[in-house]
């Protein structure tokens, strides 16, 4: 018997009438139902988050922070209960929720220390000048299913903190942990300031048309980003949006090719290769090629794919039929152009459970669909290439501008390069490692504005300047 799960709106958490169905992707078992909310309950929960908003920004900063730093220890304390739920609708292993739970509770706690001081703009004889930071007001966040407890919390604690409230929609496809999470943090804050709602897509638009809410906060694909921006721009909403990407991890000569190997691997696969910031396009330089791409197969055919609730599994299964189908579909476009294949390549959508192996691709044009599309999954394409230069240009032909990396012993030269790509982070031998206190952001198509960091605060924000002219009435 599939568990009933409840919203949260006005510190209370209710049911609806109709219900969503929310399935296991380890074996298609529907594991819960929840709300299928609608316009009714999206008023209801903007109405509650309005009027939670005239008191809570004016609620000093220290309480407020507080108030973060509670449902930060909550989730860490809770985060047993939370990783084993969000296995079972997310499908990655256990050892990697645990890190999203964990992690989502890390930056939580560490967003919360961030300061919204006053700025002095001038203060000379005539005149003091001050920008001082206020909240928007109400917000409304939508997230994806890859990291949906993370994303939350990406969007839940920096509201909080600036003195915004919030109305949250999961994705329909991965809400347990996150209404479960409601649950436990609801009294940690004033009812309303956070609000969390489930429901079709179709609920996405209502938030982003909805007149009385303030900015919208969207983690998900690049499609769905244009749209927000369109339906934002009726009201002038401002809208921070975290997209799809196509990342490059470029690998120089002189890299250590046995350590490399493992990195490399889990930049590509973990979460199933569900990641925004997962490597998606590995250019090894073609001295190593031979060498490094071997010792990836050979690290990959020990590691097991299975349903992620089972000790031992490495790479869990595709999150919902429709990105599996989709994952399917590529790798069978690269059988059928004839590319290579190192690993994998076969699949199976008749079974139960979503499981794609570990595909590696040798060395498949730039123009191949696995090459140029964001695949979302465990297929990785492999390529050489000679020089810097080309390597630069093939890395930057891309709509997409998330992150990448760059794999070298000499970092200074890694720096150079990584200078020269056109996407809002780059790392150096190693991926994937966002800071509480470092903006995250992408360029070009990969999104507008940023989370994390001073940055991903002051966009709950707006500047207000209040200039004193001195000498006026004197
Ligand atoms: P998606 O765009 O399909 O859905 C994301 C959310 O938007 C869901 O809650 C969905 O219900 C909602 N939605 C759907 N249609 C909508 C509409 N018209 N208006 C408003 N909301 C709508 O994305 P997904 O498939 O859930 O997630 C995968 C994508 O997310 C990938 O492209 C990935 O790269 C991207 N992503 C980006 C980041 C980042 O930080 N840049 C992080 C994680 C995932």
């Amino acid at each position: 018997m599939p568990t009933a799960y409840k919203n949260l709106i006005d510190g209370e958490m209710i049911e609806t009438a109709d219900t969503l169905d929310v399935v296991n992707p380890a074996n298609e078992e529907v594991i819960g139902v929840v709300p299928a909310c609608g316009r009714d309950e999206l008023d209801r929960a903007v109405a509650a988050a309005r009027r939670a908003f005239r008191t809570w920004s004016k609620t000093p900063i220290e309480e407020r922070r507080q108030a973060v730093q509670a449902v930060a220890k909550i989730i860490s304390d809770n985060h047993e209960e939370l990783y084993r739920l969000l296995t079972s609708e997310q499908g990655k292993p256990h050892g990697q929720a645990k890190g999203e739970i964990l992690g989502a509770a890390y930056m939580a706690g560490n967003q919360a220390t961030l300061e919204l001081e006053d700025e002095i703009n001038e203060d000379s004889d005539t005149r003091l000048s001050r920008t001082r930071r206020v909240p928007v007001g109400v917000v409304g966040g939508i997230v994806p299913w890859n990291f949906p407890v993370m994303m939350a919390m990406q969007k839940i604690a920096p509201a909080m903190l600036s003195g915004c409230t919030i109305v949250l929609k999961p994705s329909p496809f991965t809400p347990l942990a996150t209404l479960r999470l409601a649950e436990l943090i609801k009294d940690a804050m004033p009812a309303g300031v956070v609000n969390i709602i489930t429901g079709e897509d179709a609920l996405g638009p209502m938030i982003t048309g909805h007149p009385d809410i303030d900015k919208i906060t969207f983690t998900g694909s690049t499609a769905t980003g244009k749209k927000i921006m369109e339906g934002a721009s009726a009201d002038l909403k401002r809208i921070t949006l975290e997209l799809g990407g196509n990342d490059a991890a470029i690998v120089l000569p002189d890299a250590d090719v046995e350590k490399v190997a493992e990195k490399l691997f889990w930049s590509s696969f973990s979460n199933a290769g569900q990641v925004c910031i997962a490597s998606k396009r590995i250019y090894i330089h073609e001295d190593i090629y031979d060498e490094l791409s071997a010792a990836i197969a050979e690290y990959a055919k020990g590691v097991t794919v299975g349903d992620g609730s089972q000790q031992g599994t490495g790479v869990g299964p595709i999150q919902n039929r429709k990105q599996f189908e989709r994952v399917c579909e590529l790798i069978q476009d690269a059988r059928d152009n004839g590319y290579k294949f190192l690993l994998g390549g076969d699949t199976d959508p008749s079974g139960s459970g979503y499981y794609v192996p570990i595909t590696i691709l040798d060395n498949p044009p730039e123009d191949a669909r696995i090459v140029a599309e964001e695949q979302f999954g465990p297929v990785m394409p492999l390529m050489k290439f000679s020089t810097e230069e080309e390597v630069l240009e093939r890395a930057n032909n891309s709509e997409y501008g998330l992150a990448g990396s760059v794999w070298t012993r000499d970092t200074d030269r890694g720096v150079k390069l990584a200078e020269q790509m056109e996407t809002g982070t780059v790392w150096i031998n190693e991926s994937q490692h966002l800071s509480p206190f470092a903006p995250f952001g992408g360029h070009k198509q990969s999104g507008f504005g940023a989370e994390y960091g001073k940055e991903g605060l002051l966009e709950f924000t707006y500047p207000q300047v209040i200039t004193v002219n001195k000498k006026a009435m004197a």
